[in-house]
């Protein structure tokens, strides 16, 4: 029903970009810690970043449904450390809501074409699910903005060439209306990255801290007004958190159709592993939960795109699909028994992949505490 046939043809044919561009540098990428340069333009070049974006910023005004396809697939194949939908879908429709004719101009052809890459700079070391507390501070001197602090696990940042840094503008101001948005090329004096961390999974997402040193940028890199950047990004998580449960949607997809090939397959006892009374009603249950939050997710989608307010559903889809696949690759890993726990089975880096998503985005308990309090009872 949502999706139209124009929309199985563009998957058909973004799954063969896939197949030639990315799956076979996935490897090379987690190797390298990074995603090449090249995957970036080569997306760009066929029109598969930032497909919404109004023509005359050089993209193609696509709706919604091509951006979940993009997404579905990058995810269908490996490659959810390649942040193109945290470039496409989370950072650059700030700009385009919030920056000027100037800044979209500016920016927003090159973050289509590939050239441009995105980050935003949310997280500090001691700001995290608490946003509000962060202490980065931006002054102003002369025609400059200054900047001062340190971000903490900032996807993209390793290579970003332009990130979105919330920071403080306003001093004795202790809620939330002292933080602004600012749009700091990584060009910048006083801009550097820091640490690139080892992580659990996700090895080939440049995920990095950036450190801001007396960074100065001119006055108009402000995004939007001042003072209203936690506005902003409150105004933006419905989008964040929408993009990130489709990531994992996709991702316990994936996982159970591995898995289900790999069992039907496998002998023990003179019979599939996947027949096995246990296994089997284990891969019923999660193809059940699997396809409840295909059904959900999908209803979000539509509503998302028709602009309705569901800060709430959204939050409830993203807790619970998040949760939902970490427990489905906890079970496709046992159903591959020590294979799953080798390099060589892609179960192997989904599993190691899909723990994040749960977290990052807001927390599991965060989604929580917003559901709880749309109810009133907190
Ligand atoms: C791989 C990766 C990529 C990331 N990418 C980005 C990025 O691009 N940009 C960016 O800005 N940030 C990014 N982050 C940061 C991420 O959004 C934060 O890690 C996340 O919001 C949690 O913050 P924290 O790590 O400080 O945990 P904390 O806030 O310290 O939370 C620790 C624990 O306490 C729980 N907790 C906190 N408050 C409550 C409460 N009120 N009630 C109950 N439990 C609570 C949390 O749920 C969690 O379990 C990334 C993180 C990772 C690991």
């Amino acid at each position: 029903m949502l999706y139209k046939q124009e929309h199985h043809i563009f998957r058909e044919a973004f799954k063969r970009f896939v197949a030639e561009h990315i799956t076979p540098n996935v490897d090379a990428w987690e190797e390298a810690g990074e995603v090449s340069r090249d995957a970036w333009r080569a997306m760009g070049e066929y029109g598969f970043l930032l497909p919404w974006l109004p023509e005359k910023y050089g993209g193609y005004a696509a709706d919604f449904l091509y951006s979940v396809i993009i997404m579905d697939e990058i995810c269908h194949a490996g490659a959810v450390g390649f942040f193109a939908p945290l470039h496409s879908e989370i950072v650059a429709p700030y700009i385009m809501t919030y920056g000027s004719e100037e800044q979209k101009t500016e920016w927003l052809p090159k973050a289509a074409s590939g050239e441009c890459i995105l980050a935003v700079a949310m997280s500090e070391p001691n700001a995290g699910s608490d946003l509000a507390s962060l202490k980065c501070r931006a002054e102003l001197d002369g025609g400059e903005w200054v900047l001062n602090g340190t971000k903490t696990f900032i996807s993209n940042g390793g290579t970003a060439d332009l990130t979105i840094v919330a920071a403080k503008t306003e001093r004795g101001v202790k809620d939330s209306s002292a933080i602004s948005l600012f749009l700091v090329p990584s060009t910048a004096p006083g801009y550097r990255v820091g640490s690139r961390f080892s992580k659990m999974g996700l090895h080939s997402q440049d995920t990095a801290e950036i450190i801001l040193d007396e960074c100065r940028i001119p006055a108009n890199m402000i995004l939007g007004e001042r003072g209203k950047g936690f506005k902003y990004l409150m105004n933006k998580l419905q989008q964040e958190r929408i993009v990130l449960t489709i990531q994992a949607q996709a991702m316990s997809e994936k996982m159970l159709e591995m898995t289900v090939n790999y069992a039907k397959d496998r002998k023990a006892f003179g019979q599939s592993v996947a027949s096995m009374q246990h296994n089997a009603f284990k891969i019923a249950k999660m193809a059940t939960e699997i396809n409840i939050g295909r059904a959900y997710l999908d209803s979000l989608v539509f509503r998302h795109m028709k602009g309705d307010n569901i800060v709430t559903e959204v939050s409830m889809a993203k807790s619970w699909v998040a949760e939902m696949a970490n427990r489905v690759a906890y079970d496709c890993v046992q159903l591959h028994g020590g294979y799953g726990y080798m390099e060589e089975y892609p179960i192997c880096r989904f599993a190691r992949d899909i723990r994040i998503f749960s977290i990052f985005g807001g927390t599991t308990e965060v989604m929580n505490l917003i559901i709880a309090r749309s109810m009133g009872v907190i």
